[in-house]
Protein backbone atom coordinates (compact mmCIF):
# COMPACT_ATOMS: atom_id res chain seq x y z
CA UNK A 1 0.00 0.00 0.00
CA UNK A 2 1.46 3.61 -1.08
CA UNK A 3 0.63 5.99 1.71
CA UNK A 4 0.90 9.68 2.03
CA UNK A 5 3.72 11.63 2.62
CA UNK A 6 5.08 12.60 6.23
CA UNK A 7 3.60 15.12 7.63
CA UNK A 8 0.99 15.57 5.05
CA UNK A 9 -2.91 14.72 5.76
CA UNK A 10 -5.61 13.56 4.00
CA UNK A 11 -8.70 15.83 4.63
CA UNK A 12 -11.68 13.77 4.63
CA UNK A 13 -15.89 13.93 5.93
CA UNK A 14 -16.94 14.60 8.53
CA UNK A 15 -14.30 16.82 9.18
CA UNK A 16 -13.90 18.59 5.49
CA UNK A 17 -17.32 19.97 6.52
CA UNK A 18 -16.19 21.52 9.39
CA UNK A 19 -13.31 23.07 7.23
CA UNK A 20 -16.09 24.06 5.08
CA UNK A 21 -17.85 25.67 7.34
CA UNK A 22 -15.21 27.46 8.95
CA UNK A 23 -13.84 28.77 4.95
CA UNK A 24 -17.59 30.16 4.60
CA UNK A 25 -17.68 31.62 7.65
CA UNK A 26 -14.15 33.35 6.84
CA UNK A 27 -15.53 34.53 3.67
CA UNK A 28 -17.88 36.53 4.68
CA UNK A 29 -16.47 38.22 7.33
CA UNK A 30 -13.98 39.27 4.56
CA UNK A 31 -16.71 40.46 2.27
CA UNK A 32 -18.30 42.59 5.07
CA UNK A 33 -14.76 44.42 5.52
CA UNK A 34 -14.35 44.36 1.68
CA UNK A 35 -11.97 41.89 0.75
CA UNK A 36 -11.76 39.65 -2.77
CA UNK A 37 -10.07 36.89 -2.94
CA UNK A 38 -6.40 35.88 -4.86
CA UNK A 39 -6.28 32.40 -6.00
CA UNK A 40 -2.61 31.87 -7.01
CA UNK A 41 -0.18 28.86 -7.74
CA UNK A 42 1.65 26.84 -5.57
CA UNK A 43 5.20 26.81 -6.70
CA UNK A 44 7.02 30.21 -7.26
CA UNK A 45 10.48 30.97 -8.43
CA UNK A 46 12.47 30.34 -5.17
CA UNK A 47 14.52 33.67 -5.40
CA UNK A 48 10.67 35.29 -4.49
CA UNK A 49 10.53 33.82 -1.01
CA UNK A 50 14.85 33.82 -0.44
CA UNK A 51 14.91 37.44 -1.49
CA UNK A 52 11.59 38.34 0.60
CA UNK A 53 11.41 36.08 4.19
CA UNK A 54 14.62 36.70 4.45
CA UNK A 55 17.98 34.27 4.56
CA UNK A 56 18.52 33.55 8.67
CA UNK A 57 14.49 32.69 9.18
CA UNK A 58 13.73 29.59 9.69
CA UNK A 59 11.41 29.29 6.82
CA UNK A 60 14.39 30.13 4.27
CA UNK A 61 17.11 28.54 6.46
CA UNK A 62 15.60 25.14 6.45
CA UNK A 63 12.00 24.65 6.18
CA UNK A 64 11.70 25.16 1.97
CA UNK A 65 10.63 22.54 0.14
CA UNK A 66 13.14 23.80 -2.92
CA UNK A 67 13.83 21.93 -6.00
CA UNK A 68 14.75 21.98 -9.36
CA UNK A 69 12.44 21.77 -12.36
CA UNK A 70 13.10 20.31 -15.87
CA UNK A 71 14.15 23.72 -17.25
CA UNK A 72 16.70 23.64 -14.42
CA UNK A 73 15.10 26.58 -12.52
CA UNK A 74 14.98 26.83 -8.78
CA UNK A 75 11.51 26.36 -7.59
CA UNK A 76 9.61 26.47 -4.21
CA UNK A 77 6.30 25.22 -2.84
CA UNK A 78 4.90 28.19 -1.05
CA UNK A 79 5.71 28.36 2.27
CA UNK A 80 3.51 31.44 3.33
CA UNK A 81 1.44 33.60 1.17
CA UNK A 82 2.33 37.24 1.40
CA UNK A 83 5.31 37.56 -0.70
CA UNK A 84 3.38 35.87 -3.35
CA UNK A 85 0.70 38.65 -2.95
CA UNK A 86 2.93 40.90 -3.47
CA UNK A 87 4.02 39.45 -6.43
CA UNK A 88 1.00 38.92 -7.86
CA UNK A 89 0.35 42.69 -7.04
CA UNK A 90 2.85 43.68 -8.93
CA UNK A 91 2.95 41.66 -11.74
CA UNK A 92 -0.71 42.83 -12.67
CA UNK A 93 -0.31 46.24 -11.61
CA UNK A 94 -3.12 45.99 -8.88
CA UNK A 95 -1.45 49.28 -6.91
CA UNK A 96 -3.34 51.02 -8.99
CA UNK A 97 -6.68 49.91 -7.66
CA UNK A 98 -8.48 52.17 -5.94
CA UNK A 99 -8.23 52.90 -2.02
CA UNK A 100 -7.05 50.39 0.31
CA UNK A 101 -6.41 46.80 -1.57
CA UNK A 102 -7.75 44.34 0.42
CA UNK A 103 -6.84 40.76 -0.43
CA UNK A 104 -7.69 37.24 0.99
CA UNK A 105 -6.28 33.88 0.14
CA UNK A 106 -7.21 30.56 1.37
CA UNK A 107 -5.16 27.62 0.51
CA UNK A 108 -2.05 24.95 1.24
CA UNK A 109 1.70 25.98 3.03
CA UNK A 110 4.76 23.69 2.38
CA UNK A 111 7.27 23.86 4.93
CA UNK A 112 9.81 20.90 5.71
CA UNK A 113 9.63 20.88 9.37
CA UNK A 114 9.40 18.00 11.86
CA UNK A 115 5.95 16.73 11.87
CA UNK A 116 4.18 16.93 15.10
CA UNK A 117 1.07 18.49 17.00
CA UNK A 118 -0.47 21.48 14.92
CA UNK A 119 2.68 21.21 12.88
CA UNK A 120 2.97 19.96 9.32
CA UNK A 121 4.81 19.72 6.01
CA UNK A 122 1.29 20.80 4.02
CA UNK A 123 -0.78 22.79 5.86
CA UNK A 124 -3.82 25.00 5.14
CA UNK A 125 -3.77 29.17 5.86
CA UNK A 126 -6.41 31.74 5.90
CA UNK A 127 -4.29 34.65 4.67
CA UNK A 128 -5.80 38.24 4.73
CA UNK A 129 -3.40 41.01 3.01
CA UNK A 130 -4.45 44.55 2.84
CA UNK A 131 -1.87 46.97 0.91
CA UNK A 132 -1.85 50.86 0.39
CA UNK A 133 -2.06 52.34 3.72
CA UNK A 134 0.31 52.73 6.18
CA UNK A 135 -2.94 54.20 9.07
CA UNK A 136 -3.18 52.56 12.69
CA UNK A 137 -6.85 52.62 12.07
CA UNK A 138 -5.90 49.69 9.53
CA UNK A 139 -3.99 47.76 12.05
CA UNK A 140 -6.60 47.71 14.42
CA UNK A 141 -9.54 47.02 11.62
CA UNK A 142 -7.32 43.94 10.50
CA UNK A 143 -6.92 42.81 14.01
CA UNK A 144 -10.89 43.31 14.82
CA UNK A 145 -11.67 41.41 11.38
CA UNK A 146 -9.60 38.36 12.62
CA UNK A 147 -10.61 38.27 16.30
CA UNK A 148 -14.23 38.32 14.36
CA UNK A 149 -13.36 35.35 12.14
CA UNK A 150 -12.23 32.83 14.85
CA UNK A 151 -15.43 34.59 17.37
CA UNK A 152 -17.77 33.56 14.08
CA UNK A 153 -16.21 29.94 13.67
CA UNK A 154 -16.44 29.48 17.41
CA UNK A 155 -13.47 30.23 19.10
CA UNK A 156 -14.13 32.14 21.89
CA UNK A 157 -11.28 31.90 24.40
CA UNK A 158 -7.77 33.69 22.70
CA UNK A 159 -5.14 35.63 23.73
CA UNK A 160 -3.84 38.41 21.69
CA UNK A 161 -0.27 39.22 21.74
CA UNK A 162 0.86 42.68 20.44
CA UNK A 163 4.01 44.17 19.60
CA UNK A 164 5.89 47.20 17.37
CA UNK A 165 8.97 46.53 15.65
CA UNK A 166 9.28 50.02 14.72
CA UNK A 167 10.90 50.65 11.49
CA UNK A 168 14.58 50.85 10.24
CA UNK A 169 15.29 53.73 11.83
CA UNK A 170 14.15 52.88 15.16
CA UNK A 171 15.96 49.55 14.92
CA UNK A 172 19.46 50.56 14.38
CA UNK A 173 19.96 51.77 17.77
CA UNK A 174 18.07 48.86 18.83
CA UNK A 175 20.13 46.12 17.12
CA UNK A 176 23.21 47.56 18.35
CA UNK A 177 21.79 47.02 22.39
CA UNK A 178 20.49 43.62 21.45
CA UNK A 179 24.21 42.81 20.25
CA UNK A 180 25.80 43.72 23.39
CA UNK A 181 23.40 41.82 25.08
CA UNK A 182 23.85 38.73 22.93
CA UNK A 183 27.22 38.70 23.19
CA UNK A 184 27.82 39.41 26.81
CA UNK A 185 26.13 36.19 27.26
CA UNK A 186 26.94 32.42 26.11
CA UNK A 187 25.70 29.21 25.82
CA UNK A 188 23.01 29.76 22.59
CA UNK A 189 22.05 27.65 20.53
CA UNK A 190 24.01 27.09 17.44
CA UNK A 191 21.63 28.83 15.03
CA UNK A 192 21.37 31.74 17.67
CA UNK A 193 25.33 31.89 17.69
CA UNK A 194 25.14 32.54 14.09
CA UNK A 195 22.06 35.31 14.73
CA UNK A 196 23.57 37.36 16.87
CA UNK A 197 26.48 38.24 14.70
CA UNK A 198 24.05 38.66 11.18
CA UNK A 199 20.85 39.36 12.25
CA UNK A 200 20.06 40.12 15.96
CA UNK A 201 16.49 39.89 15.99
CA UNK A 202 16.12 36.74 14.99
CA UNK A 203 17.24 35.06 18.25
CA UNK A 204 13.52 36.27 19.50
CA UNK A 205 11.76 33.89 16.96
CA UNK A 206 13.97 30.68 18.64
CA UNK A 207 12.10 27.85 19.69
CA UNK A 208 14.72 26.87 22.13
CA UNK A 209 13.61 27.47 25.54
CA UNK A 210 17.29 27.48 26.66
CA UNK A 211 17.25 30.60 24.15
CA UNK A 212 14.36 32.26 25.47
CA UNK A 213 16.16 31.90 28.78
CA UNK A 214 18.84 33.29 28.00
CA UNK A 215 16.93 36.10 26.61
CA UNK A 216 15.31 37.33 29.98
CA UNK A 217 16.34 40.84 30.71
CA UNK A 218 16.89 41.30 27.05
CA UNK A 219 16.22 45.55 25.60
CA UNK A 220 12.68 45.98 24.10
CA UNK A 221 12.05 47.23 21.10
CA UNK A 222 9.15 49.33 22.26
CA UNK A 223 11.57 51.28 24.15
CA UNK A 224 13.43 52.44 20.81
CA UNK A 225 10.55 53.30 18.96
CA UNK A 226 11.22 56.88 17.43
CA UNK A 227 7.65 59.47 17.64
CA UNK A 228 6.46 58.42 14.56
CA UNK A 229 6.50 54.96 15.18
CA UNK A 230 5.11 55.02 19.05
CA UNK A 231 2.33 57.51 18.15
CA UNK A 232 1.31 54.51 15.27
CA UNK A 233 1.67 52.08 18.30
CA UNK A 234 -0.17 54.39 21.12
CA UNK A 235 -3.03 54.64 18.45
CA UNK A 236 -3.48 51.07 17.27
CA UNK A 237 -3.24 50.17 21.16
CA UNK A 238 -5.58 53.14 22.08
CA UNK A 239 -8.35 51.70 19.44
CA UNK A 240 -8.28 48.54 20.51
CA UNK A 241 -9.54 49.66 23.94
CA UNK A 242 -12.03 51.45 22.27
CA UNK A 243 -13.64 48.02 20.80
CA UNK A 244 -12.91 46.57 23.77
CA UNK A 245 -10.60 43.78 22.62
CA UNK A 246 -7.95 42.70 25.43
CA UNK A 247 -4.36 42.43 24.41
CA UNK A 248 -1.59 41.59 25.83
CA UNK A 249 2.11 43.40 25.05
CA UNK A 250 4.60 41.14 23.88
CA UNK A 251 7.82 42.69 23.64
CA UNK A 252 9.46 39.80 22.27
CA UNK A 253 7.13 38.98 19.59
CA UNK A 254 9.15 39.35 16.31
CA UNK A 255 7.62 36.81 14.14
CA UNK A 256 9.06 34.61 11.71
CA UNK A 257 9.82 37.07 8.69
CA UNK A 258 11.92 39.62 8.00
CA UNK A 259 10.09 41.73 6.44
CA UNK A 260 8.10 43.07 9.26
CA UNK A 261 7.87 46.57 10.56
CA UNK A 262 5.65 48.02 13.12
CA UNK A 263 3.02 46.46 14.29
CA UNK A 264 3.18 42.15 14.91
CA UNK A 265 0.70 40.43 16.60
CA UNK A 266 -0.11 36.92 17.58
CA UNK A 267 -3.42 34.83 18.61
CA UNK A 268 -3.31 31.95 20.73
CA UNK A 269 -5.58 29.71 21.86
CA UNK A 270 -5.61 27.19 25.17
CA UNK A 271 -5.02 23.56 24.55
CA UNK A 272 -2.56 23.62 21.60
CA UNK A 273 0.43 22.68 23.47
CA UNK A 274 3.68 23.92 22.69
CA UNK A 275 2.54 25.05 19.20
CA UNK A 276 -0.25 27.52 20.51
CA UNK A 277 -0.23 30.05 17.48
CA UNK A 278 -3.88 29.55 15.91
CA UNK A 279 -3.10 32.90 13.89
CA UNK A 280 0.03 35.37 13.49
CA UNK A 281 0.00 38.67 11.44
CA UNK A 282 1.87 42.15 11.10
CA UNK A 283 3.00 45.31 8.88
CA UNK A 284 5.03 44.75 6.47
CA UNK A 285 5.86 48.69 4.93
CA UNK A 286 9.30 47.51 3.41
CA UNK A 287 8.22 44.58 1.30
CA UNK A 288 6.71 45.96 -1.84
CA UNK A 289 9.67 48.50 -2.31
CA UNK A 290 11.86 45.08 -1.51
CA UNK A 291 10.28 43.41 -4.18
CA UNK A 292 10.98 45.84 -6.67
CA UNK A 293 7.46 47.71 -6.36
CA UNK A 294 6.70 51.56 -5.37
CA UNK A 295 7.51 51.78 -1.42
CA UNK A 296 3.59 50.86 -0.58
CA UNK A 297 2.94 49.72 3.22
CA UNK A 298 1.15 46.75 3.90
CA UNK A 299 -0.22 44.61 6.64
CA UNK A 300 -1.90 40.76 7.21
CA UNK A 301 -2.46 38.06 8.69
CA UNK A 302 -2.18 34.07 8.51
CA UNK A 303 -4.75 31.97 10.40
CA UNK A 304 -3.17 28.02 10.47
CA UNK A 305 -6.67 26.38 10.19
CA UNK A 306 -5.39 23.06 11.23
CA UNK A 307 -4.43 24.62 14.77
CA UNK A 308 -7.98 26.36 14.81
CA UNK A 309 -9.25 23.47 13.91
CA UNK A 310 -7.99 21.82 16.82
CA UNK A 311 -9.35 24.02 19.21
CA UNK A 312 -12.83 24.56 17.76
CA UNK A 313 -15.29 22.83 20.06
CA UNK A 314 -16.30 19.49 18.30
CA UNK A 315 -19.61 19.31 16.40
CA UNK A 316 -22.37 17.86 18.89
CA UNK A 317 -21.83 13.85 18.24
CA UNK A 318 -24.19 11.93 16.54
CA UNK A 319 -25.59 14.89 14.73
CA UNK A 320 -27.43 13.81 11.24
CA UNK A 321 -26.49 15.25 8.23
CA UNK A 322 -29.11 17.67 6.68
CA UNK A 323 -29.72 14.49 4.09
CA UNK A 324 -32.89 13.01 2.87
CA UNK A 325 -33.18 9.10 2.16
CA UNK A 326 -35.68 7.30 -0.40
CA UNK A 327 -36.55 4.40 -0.03
CA UNK A 328 -38.99 2.98 -1.54
CA UNK A 329 -40.96 -1.03 -2.15
CA UNK A 330 -41.83 -1.85 -5.82
CA UNK A 331 -41.17 -0.85 -9.64
CA UNK A 332 -43.58 1.53 -10.10
CA UNK A 333 -42.26 3.41 -6.49
CA UNK A 334 -39.03 3.58 -7.56
CA UNK A 335 -39.79 5.17 -10.63
CA UNK A 336 -41.39 8.05 -8.71
CA UNK A 337 -38.84 7.81 -5.84
CA UNK A 338 -36.38 8.51 -9.24
CA UNK A 339 -38.29 11.41 -10.15
CA UNK A 340 -38.84 12.26 -6.43
CA UNK A 341 -34.83 12.21 -6.23
CA UNK A 342 -34.68 14.91 -8.70
CA UNK A 343 -37.18 17.39 -7.87
CA UNK A 344 -36.30 17.29 -4.44
CA UNK A 345 -32.22 18.26 -5.54
CA UNK A 346 -33.87 20.61 -8.08
CA UNK A 347 -35.43 22.25 -5.16
CA UNK A 348 -32.23 22.60 -2.89
CA UNK A 349 -32.35 19.57 -1.06
CA UNK A 350 -29.81 16.94 -0.31
CA UNK A 351 -31.14 13.71 -1.51
CA UNK A 352 -30.10 9.73 -1.83
CA UNK A 353 -31.68 6.86 -2.88
CA UNK A 354 -30.72 3.20 -3.26
CA UNK A 355 -30.22 2.05 -6.92
CA UNK A 356 -29.09 -1.87 -6.17
CA UNK A 357 -32.68 -2.88 -5.54
CA UNK A 358 -32.34 -3.63 -1.25
CA UNK A 359 -34.59 -4.78 1.07
CA UNK A 360 -36.81 -2.37 2.16
CA UNK A 361 -35.34 -3.24 5.20
CA UNK A 362 -31.91 -2.80 4.43
CA UNK A 363 -32.68 0.36 2.99
CA UNK A 364 -33.76 1.95 6.08
CA UNK A 365 -30.56 0.28 7.91
CA UNK A 366 -28.67 1.88 5.19
CA UNK A 367 -30.44 5.46 5.76
CA UNK A 368 -29.58 5.32 9.49
CA UNK A 369 -25.80 4.48 8.83
CA UNK A 370 -25.53 7.30 6.30
CA UNK A 371 -26.79 9.32 9.08
CA UNK A 372 -29.57 10.86 6.97
CA UNK A 373 -31.97 13.11 8.63
CA UNK A 374 -35.02 11.48 7.35
CA UNK A 375 -36.13 8.57 5.05
CA UNK A 376 -38.47 9.06 2.34
CA UNK A 377 -40.84 5.75 1.74
CA UNK A 378 -42.71 5.59 -0.99
CA UNK A 379 -44.92 2.49 -1.55
CA UNK A 380 -48.02 1.18 -3.72
CA UNK A 381 -50.68 2.66 -1.35
CA UNK A 382 -48.38 5.94 -1.05
CA UNK A 383 -48.32 6.34 -4.90
CA UNK A 384 -52.08 5.61 -4.42
CA UNK A 385 -52.72 8.35 -2.36
CA UNK A 386 -50.59 10.59 -3.62
CA UNK A 387 -48.09 10.70 0.17
CA UNK A 388 -44.82 10.06 1.13
CA UNK A 389 -44.29 8.20 4.57
CA UNK A 390 -41.41 10.34 6.38
CA UNK A 391 -39.93 8.75 9.37
CA UNK A 392 -37.18 10.98 11.18
CA UNK A 393 -34.69 8.98 12.07
CA UNK A 394 -33.27 10.83 15.12
CA UNK A 395 -36.58 10.07 16.75
CA UNK A 396 -38.02 7.82 14.83
CA UNK A 397 -41.34 10.17 14.34
CA UNK A 398 -43.36 9.18 11.14
CA UNK A 399 -45.49 11.87 9.36
CA UNK A 400 -47.79 11.69 5.75
CA UNK A 401 -47.05 14.12 3.43
CA UNK A 402 -48.15 14.94 0.84
CA UNK A 403 -46.16 14.52 -2.42
CA UNK A 404 -47.15 17.24 -4.31
CA UNK A 405 -45.77 19.85 -1.60
CA UNK A 406 -43.04 17.21 -0.58
CA UNK A 407 -39.93 19.41 -1.23
CA UNK A 408 -41.24 22.47 0.62
CA UNK A 409 -42.37 20.47 3.66
CA UNK A 410 -39.74 18.71 3.82
CA UNK A 411 -37.30 21.58 3.63
CA UNK A 412 -39.46 23.93 6.35
CA UNK A 413 -39.14 20.75 8.93
CA UNK A 414 -35.28 20.74 8.00
CA UNK A 415 -34.60 24.15 8.62
CA UNK A 416 -36.40 24.93 11.75
CA UNK A 417 -34.74 25.30 14.53
CA UNK A 418 -34.46 21.42 16.67
P1 LIG B 1 5.41 28.76 14.54
O1 LIG B 1 6.07 29.74 15.46
O2 LIG B 1 4.39 27.93 15.21
O3 LIG B 1 6.40 27.98 13.73
P2 LIG B 1 5.23 30.61 12.39
O4 LIG B 1 5.65 31.89 12.98
O5 LIG B 1 6.20 29.82 11.61
O6 LIG B 1 4.60 29.67 13.53
P3 LIG B 1 3.51 31.87 10.47
O7 LIG B 1 4.50 31.81 9.39
O8 LIG B 1 3.23 33.18 11.07
O9 LIG B 1 3.88 30.81 11.60
O10 LIG B 1 2.14 31.22 9.99
C1 LIG B 1 0.88 31.63 10.52
C2 LIG B 1 0.16 30.48 11.17
O11 LIG B 1 0.22 29.31 10.36
C3 LIG B 1 0.75 30.02 12.49
O12 LIG B 1 0.30 30.83 13.55
C4 LIG B 1 0.24 28.62 12.61
O13 LIG B 1 -1.11 28.60 13.09
C5 LIG B 1 0.23 28.15 11.18
N1 LIG B 1 1.42 27.31 10.88
C6 LIG B 1 2.68 27.71 10.63
N2 LIG B 1 3.47 26.68 10.37
C7 LIG B 1 2.68 25.56 10.46
C8 LIG B 1 2.90 24.15 10.27
N3 LIG B 1 4.09 23.66 9.95
N4 LIG B 1 1.85 23.32 10.44
C9 LIG B 1 0.62 23.79 10.78
N5 LIG B 1 0.36 25.09 10.95
C10 LIG B 1 1.36 25.97 10.80
MG1 LIG C 1 7.45 28.22 11.97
Amino acid sequence: MIRAIRGMRDLLPPETERWQQVELAARELFRRYGYQELRLPLLERTELFARSIGAETDIVAKEMYTFTDRHGDSVTLRPEATAQVVRAFLEHGLAKAPGVKKYFLIGPMFRYERPQKGRYRQFHQINCEALGSDAPELDAEVILLLLDILREVGLGQVKLLLNSLGCPGCQVDFKAELKLFLFDREGWCPDCERRRAVNALRVFDCKSAHCQGLLQGAPALVDFLCPDCARHYARIKELLGRFQVDFEEQPRLVRGLDYYTRTTFEVTAAGLGAQDAVAGGGRYNGLIRELGGPDLPGIGFAIGQERLMEVLPPTAAGARRELLFLAYVGEAARDRALALLYELRQQGLAALMDFDHRSLKSQMSLADRLQAAAAVILGESELEEGVAQVKWLADSRQERLPLAELAGSLAARLRAPA
